[in-house]
């Protein structure tokens, strides 16, 4: 039977971002949820992307998403204005990073307005942007399939109601276990994910940086390692980028049973470790899918074991 990926549309950040890790730094490095999302979930289904940036933000990086069908129709341009920047600095265990600065420029003023082609789109992430909005898209949204939200610490601090709003109506919530655990005031990320279902989505996909990801679908749990990698050289995006190989392989399959859910986890695990391999979305921009399947499948022996009985 032939595939036919459905389209998924995907609203957040686009930016300009200025990395430091304990090995390299990075100015003007492209980044933002939206950017690392689409080029992730490009290889698995058609992507759209609505978010916003100014006249500075670099060509070459709107080519590279128009050279993997990433439909840019919803991508507004604001003359004369700056794009959103983010500065952040890894510690020595790269799981731990602090954000020195943010300038949401474009972004303050930013209505975002879904092309009356992108409404029916059935799957539909909200990454990480300001609660308000991902509610104002849900609002223009017909009848998604799936919705997948990503979210951060700030907003967990400093706009909880709105938050709470949009959770409601999410299907899939992906967080890191510190954020787990700041939502729901718990100590133990089992407990914590039971509480965040209660809050609206039934799938809860708790991120552990290179420990791997969890998910809790219903009552089931399931555990996913990252990649052993010997080399990591910036993981910014890897959230973002496993969202998009999540997402991006239901819309492919469209099938949201348990069991695809739980093969989602491991592409979306893929994609976040080519991801973490380079520098904005580097890793990622020249993949096949049978290089990625290689990897899903190397994924598979890594975690393979038999069966045994003591009596
Ligand atoms: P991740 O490493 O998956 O958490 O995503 C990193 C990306 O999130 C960077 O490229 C940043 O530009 C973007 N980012 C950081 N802070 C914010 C924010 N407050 N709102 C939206 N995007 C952000």
């Amino acid at each position: 039977m032939a595939i036919v990926p459905e389209p998924v549309l995907v609203v957040g950040s686009v930016a300009v971002d200025s990395i430091i890790t304990p090995r390299a730094t990075r100015d003007e490095s492209v980044g933002g949820s939206a950017v690392f999302f689409a080029m992730a979930a490009s290889y698995f289904a058609p992507v759209r992307l609505v978010g916003v940036v100014g006249d500075d933000f670099p060509q070459g990086a709107l080519d590279d998403l128009a050279r993997h069908q990433v439909d840019l129709v919803g991508l507004q341009t604001v003359p004369g204005g700056k794009t959103f920047r983010w500065k952040g600095r890894y510690h020595e265990n790269m799981n731990h990073r602090d954000t020195l600065e943010t300038h949401l420029n474009v972004f303050e003023s930013f209505e975002p307005k879904l092309p009356a082609a992108y409404r029916d789109t059935p799957f539909l992430f909200l990454a990480n942007i300001q609660p308000t909005l991902q509610l104002d898209v849900l609002e223009q949204a017909k009848g998604p399939r799936l919705v997948g939200l990503d979210t951060m610490n700030l907003w967990i601090e400093i706009a909880r109601e709105d938050l709470a709003r949009v959770l409601a109506r999410v299907d899939v919530l992906t967080l890191n276990d510190e954020e787990a655990l700041q939502l729901s005031g718990e100590h133990n990320l089992v407990r914590a994910a039971r509480a965040i279902q209660a809050l609206g989505p039934k799938n809860v996909v708790i991120k552990r940086g290179e420990y791997g990801a969890v998910l809790f679908h219903g009552d089931d749990v399931f555990v996913t390692p990252a990649l052993p990698l010997d080399e990591v050289t910036d993981p910014t995006g890897a959230g973002d980028s496993f969202a998009g190989g999540f997402m991006g392989y239901l819309a492919r399959i469209g099938d949201l049973s348990g069991e695809h859910l739980r093969r989602a986890m491991i592409y979306g695990t893929v994609l976040a470790s080519y991801c973490v391999e380079g520098f904005s979305y580097e890793g990622m921009d020249r993949l096949t899918l049978d290089a990625i399947q290689q990897r899903f499948d190397r994924f598979a022996s890594l975690t393979d074991f038999s069966r045994a009985s003591l009596v």
